[in-house]
């Protein structure tokens, strides 16, 4: 299925097409611009009158539907174009939802973090409004309304105020032993412990150590640090001893959560976890994923469940006791009760964390390619499954985040056990502190609270463009975060 897209607003054809895609999924989406092409596709229009208020109409074939809208302040340019893009999604959305029978539970928002929106709504109105308007004007289901509200709720205590000088490191790892088949993430592949990794740890040193210049001389405290990939256990001793080395003498890590994702237990080893240990790393992600056999072997992870039961209690044994553990709902060949067998094995060994995340393909991924898919609706029942299991074991939901192209609409969740919350999560998902980046395929944010928006610095995704562009994303990092700190709310 292909579609057309004629609209008097072409800047908000991004928006259009998402919406598009809530019922389609991976279609192929085009803007009209008068150009002839043989097979268009269906054609959706979408045009606005914008004076006083908003009339957004919407037509596909004999379907037709017209929303109006306030425009809350049209002096504003940053609310004016918020007001005009919320009426043109729930009208398109609204079109579509007339003779598209999808499930849309989170209605028309596409956005990925629900909860800052739901926050939003609470502070200004109060619970009920902002629960009245998820439904009303996203078309939001009870349920995920629910689930919202509970997540902002368990995250209060934890949420740090824009506008501090305030900012956790982000170090990035983009090698892996081997792809596995769902994945897009870019990361490079090497043999366990190559020594080509230390030509990038120098550049990635090198990069550090102008970021923890900057965060001195702005006056910047670090609040969490979190080492991701990738798999950046990866490295051998000695190189992650390098790594961490640097960050005990530059960073006062006294009292702060610092993770590293340990997602692959054939890269983990007693020595290597000591290191980690010894250089006051706090808590950690094994990541599972599945814990069946055929399906890992399928996914091109070259581990069993058991090896993953190893690795987990050899993290206790060296004293961990903040560990996390990501599955996945709906890899390809499983069914409910293979997804119900992993998390029972998972919550058994009793991690501090649980992720359950709903599968999402994006194009670059091997299993894009090959369409075997897992039926959405057992997704759904999955991801039910998950937090129905996690809840009766005592973990709460404490962060959520929702991709594109993520299976049913449905969203990534992250439990946690009382007091094991983790800060980082929630300061990457709900935007209130600036996160500096660093290494090949990272993103730094950058909040200006002053005007309500975030500006984003990406580092290369290729490993020698990162290498070769280093200067320029230092210069650029530096230039953002004094402007953001300069930006008061
Ligand atoms: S899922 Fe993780 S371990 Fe697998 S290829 Fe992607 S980044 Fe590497």
């Amino acid at each position: 299925m292909k579609f057309i897209i004629e609209t008097n607003l072409p800047g908000f054809f991004n928006d259009i097409a998402e919406e598009i895609r809530l019922f389609y999924g991976k279609v192929l989406i085009s803007l009209d611009d008068g150009t002839e092409i043989a097979d268009p596709g269906e054609k959706v229009s979408v045009f606005c009158d914008i004076g006083e208020n908003i009339v957004c109409r919407s037509s596909c074939g004999e379907y037709a539907y017209t929303e109006n809208a306030i425009l809350e302040d049209p002096s504003n340019e940053i609310i004016r174009k918020k007001n005009i893009r919320k009426c043109i999604k729930k009208s398109v959305f609204r079109l579509f939802k007339q003779f598209n029978a999808s499930d849309t539970p989170w209605g028309s928002l596409t956005g990925v973090r629900p909860t800052k929106l739901y926050r939003e709504l609470y502070t200004r109105f109060g619970e009920d409004r902002a629960s009245m308007i998820f439904h009303t004007e996203y078309d939001v289901s009870d349920e995920k309304t629910e689930l919202a509200k509970e997540i902002m709720k368990a995250q209060g205590p934890f949420l740090h105020k824009a506008g501090q000088h305030r900012a956790d490191l982000y170090i990035n790892i983009p090698f892996c032993v081997s792809k596995c088949l769902y994945c897009s993430f870019p990361s490079k592949i090497l043999p366990i412990h190559s020594p080509a990794l230390n030509g990038y740890l120098d550049v990635l040193l090198e990069e550090l150590n102008e970021c923890m210049r900057m965060v001195r001389e702005n006056h910047v405290s670090i609040g969490a640090v979190y080492i991701g990939g990738g798999t950046p256990s990866i490295l051998s001793e000695e190189q992650m001893t390098r790594l961490l080395s640097y960050l005990n003498e530059s960073v006062s890590l006294n009292g702060i959560e610092f993770t590293v994702e340990a997602g692959r237990p054939d890269t983990l080893s007693y020595g290597l976890l000591k290191v980690l240990k010894n250089h006051n790393v706090s808590r950690l992600s094994i990541n599972p994923q599945t814990m069946n056999d055929r399906t890992l072997a399928q996914m091109n992870r070259l581990h069993t469940g058991e090896d993953i039961a190893e690795a987990f209690r050899m993290c206790r044994e060296i004293g961990f006791d903040s560990i996390n553990m990501d599955l996945i709902a709906g890899l390809p060949g499983e069914e409910l009760e293979d997804f119900r067998d992993s998390i029972e094995k998972v919550i058994a060994l009793e991690p501090d964390n649980i992720t359950v995340h709903a599968l999402t393909l994006k194009k670059s991924a091997a299993l894009f390619q090959s369409g075997s898919m897992c039926d959405e609706n057992i997704i759904k029942e999955m991801t039910e499954l998950g937090y129905e299991k996690c809840r009766e074991a005592g973990y709460i939901p404490y962060y959520m985040y929702r991709q594109k192209y993520i299976s049913g609409n449905l969203e990534n969740i992250g439990y946690a056990k009382q007091d094991k919350i983790c800060q980082y999560n929630i300061d990457m998902m709900e935007e209130t502190t600036n996160i500096l980046a660093n290494g090949a395929c990272s993103v730094s944010k950058f909040l200006y609270s002053g005007e309500n928006r975030i500006e984003r610095v990406f580092n290369p995704k290729d490993i020698h463009t990162y290498y070769e562009k280093i200067g320029q994303t230092i210069l650029e990092k530096e230039n953002r975060l004094k402007e953001s700190l300069s930006s008061k709310a």
